[in-house]
């Protein structure tokens, strides 16, 4: 694949579905610039991953830039059973929740749950949410068979196995489940790129599948998805625990009052920029477009100001994966990023970043620099994706080109802000690894003639100015 547009800095992540699982769109996603591919193990079988797998892996081996493959998981979801028909119900209704045939269900309507433990949890609560708030109740009372009587907020339909929050509640459940196990286990062994964990509460949580990459001995990189209360009050160590962070903001601006959603979302972003791992703003992002070929411009505002934060990547949802126009979807939220970090460019960058360590400042030296010389691009050798990462955490507004000579550490970079991993031989001499680098990169369009390089030699300890 030839890059024609001007290098976008901010990652997009798209999740695959029925409209985009065919080669021929997985192709055209991937030309267009999809970095990543999320599968979401919520729906679907492990024949039908595997399929999107393979094509996903015929894609990358024809590719000198890579797509990252993600699983992500189910996690500890509640839902609502089976229903042969929606279940119609009135504003001020009274309506049962159960997961057994219930006493009280008698003169009310039952929606059943998936989970045992709902009675326990729900004390936590007063609210229950269908669908991340479609249809809200408020919690009358809890009845000594386990039942729950709960009045609707407003009138509305509940299909099958709708997705229930209970919001402040420290749900019963481990957050990774038997069945998540085996998916993990599954990505683990495949050496996917990423594994992204549902509903992820502390580090310990974390360490297990840590554990689990250990014993199978992958590659693949933890991304822990934060969308519950417990998971943000135990940020820190999450991140410190993981190799990245979803703002899963779907399940978390359920799980807290709505209007706190965009103050931690960018406490994450800085958060994660100051500990140089990649953060993904997920959901919702351009949901409008799943049915309409423009985005609201409350949408457009939104991935706008999470590009404007300095995150790695936005995702793509049902935009991607159910929606009538995938492709439109992607180059809508590629048209935002370019727009926005054109108008960043001229912008000071005020954002404050604390160095962990002297290497960290020698590179914010050689940003400086290759600012002032105006700089095109940086280019440098990555032995384990640790000196592009280390860059790419400065947020400069000049893409950085890393060789690495490992297709695995090539796209465990797919996420990383700025960077356009590449493969290459290393030669014994850097010197001549650095010239095969760059004419690859003027080979498929990301340098060109005439531009002015900076060269990051010895693990950015050198820097040499060059006019290509
Ligand atoms: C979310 O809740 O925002 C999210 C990304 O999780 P999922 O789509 O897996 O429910």
């Amino acid at each position: 694949m030839n890059v024609t547009h001007p290098l976008r800095r901010t990652k997009i992540v798209c999740t695959i579905g029925p409209s985009s699982w065919e080669t021929d769109i997985l192709t055209e996603l991937a030309n267009a610039g999809m970095n990543v591919a999320r599968l979401n193990f919520s729906h679907g079988d492990r024949d039908s991953h595997q399929e999107i797998i393979d094509r996903i892996q015929a894609y990358n081996a024809s590719s000198d830039l890579q797509v990252g493959i993600m699983l992500d998981t189910k996690g500890a979801e509640i839902r609502t059973g089976d229903v042969q028909d929606p279940i119609l119900v009135a504003k001020g209704e009274e309506v049962v929740f159960s997961s057994t045939a219930s006493e009280s269900a008698r003169e009310r309507k039952l929606i059943e749950v998936s989970y045992d433990g709902f009675a326990k949890d729900v004390i936590e609560t007063d609210t229950i949410l269908i669908d991340n708030g479609e249809i809200s109740f408020d919690i009358v009372s809890v009845e000594p068979d386990g039942s729950v009587i709960a009045k609707a907020r407003e009138k509305g339909e509940i299909g099958t196995r709708r997705h229930i929050n209970l919001p402040g509640a420290d749900i019963d459940l481990p957050s990774i489940t038997e069945s998540d196990w085996e998916d993990l286990r599954y990505g683990a062994e495949k050496n996917l790129d990423f594994l992204a964990l549902s509903f992820i509460r502390n580090a310990a949580e974390v360490e297990q599948v840590r554990a689990l990459l250990e014993e199978v001995g992958s590659t693949s990189k933890i991304i822990s998805k934060i969308e519950t209360q417990k998971g943000v009050n135990n940020i820190k160590e999450i991140i410190d625990a993981s190799d990245g962070i979803m703002v899963a903001r779907g399940d978390l601006g359920a799980d807290l009052p709505f209007e706190k959603l965009p103050a931690i979302q960018d406490e994450i972003v800085c958060r994660c920029k100051d500990a140089g791992k990649p953060v993904i703003i997920a959901t919702h992002m351009l949901e409008s477009m799943k049915e309409h070929p423009v985005p609201t411009r409350a949408e457009v505002t939104d991935t706008a100001h999470a590009v404007a934060t300095g995150t790695d990547s936005t995702m793509l949802s049902g935009e991607t994966a159910s929606g009538s126009h995938p492709l439109v979807a992607l180059q809508a939220m590629i048209r935002i990023h370019h727009a926005t970090e054109e108008h960043l460019s001229r912008l000071e960058t005020t954002y404050n970043i604390h160095f962990r360590d002297s290497a960290e400042e020698e590179m914010d030296k050689a940003i400086a620099l290759a600012e002032e010389e105006e700089v095109e691009a940086f280019v440098l050798i990555t032995e384990t994706g640790r000196t592009a990462n280390h860059i790419s955490k400065f947020r400069a507004p000049i893409p950085i080109i890393a060789l690495t000579k490992n297709d695995i550490i090539q796209r465990s970079l797919s996420l990383s802000f700025g960077v356009y991993a590449l493969k290459v031989d290393f030669d014994s001499s850097d010197d001549v690894t650095m010239q095969n680098g760059v004419d690859l990169a003027q080979k498929i369009g990301l340098l060109k003639k005439g531009q002015k390089v900076m060269l990051l030699k010895d693990r950015a300890n050198k820097m040499e100015v060059v006019t290509l």
